[in-house]
């Protein structure tokens, strides 16, 4: 009899031995679970953009001389011999002789000259006509010829005194399409995406203030023209 009360009872002790460790099974899984990762529900992420590439640009200017500074600006200036005040049609930086003269934008060549007035020159002509000078040069660089592409950056001379000059420096010179001088400062150091934000219209403004120009040396062909004035000596 005990046997047969005893039997169901171990049946039972071995029935809640196994539901206990189904239990402990259960408690783990859920232990398990609750230790990994936490999953979000699954949402379309956002597609990686590739980096923006670079806008292209219609034109960039950089300084034909950098590191120099201006020492005299677009506008209007009297010189020592001459009676009024006449449009200085580009900035003046002054730099040492032999000092490398670098192309402003990228361009073609369309002159590499010597006239009595710039002495040695080059231009440029750009994106929408416009065009860059760069006068008064001691040489030009070997082999330039007009027709060629030039890069930004390379060089086109070195730093002179030819022409009507007081002294070695660059002067630089930007023009529109119709010859109009501009005032480089508004595009050196510029980038240009489209003809329609070239500050052409600003850039051709000219004060009406005078400026009477310091010049440390009188050009030679000048000499005779102030000594006429009574302004130096001749033979000064
Ligand atoms: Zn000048």
């Amino acid at each position: 009899m005990t046997e047969a009360v005893t039997a169901p009872k171990g049946g039972l002790n071995r029935l809640g031995i196994a539901l206990s460790g189904a239990a402990l099974a259960l408690g783990v899984i859920t232990l398990a679970h609750a230790a990994l990762p936490r999953v979000e529900p699954e949402v379309a992420a956002p597609p990686v953009a590739p980096p923006a590439p670079e806008p292209v640009a219609l034109v960039v200017f950089h300084s034909p001389l950098p590191g120099h500074a201006i020492n005299s600006p677009f506008g209007l200036r009297q010189m020592p011999w001459e009676d009024a005040g006449r449009l200085h049609a580009g900035i003046d930086i002054a730099a040492p002789f032999g000092e490398p003269v670098l192309a402003a934008a990228d361009g073609v060549i369309t002159r590499a000259a010597f006239t009595p007035g710039y002495g040695r020159m080059v231009e440029i002509t750009h994106a929408e006509g416009l065009v860059t000078r760069y006068a008064h040069l001691g040489a030009v660089t070997r082999g330039l010829r007009r027709g060629e592409v030039i890069k930004a950056g390379l060089p086109v001379g070195e730093v002179g005194s030819s022409g009507v000059s007081s002294g070695p420096h660059l002067h630089f010179e930007i023009r529109d399409r119709d010859d109009r001088p501009l005032n480089p400062l508004y595009f050196l150091g510029r980038r240009f995406a489209e003809a329609h934000d070239l500050p052409v219209h600003a850039a051709a403004k000219v004060s009406p203030r005078v400026r009477l120009a310091q010049v440390s040396n009188i050009p030679e062909s000048k000499r005779s023209l102030m000594a006429a004035k009574g302004r130096i000596e001749a033979g000064d």
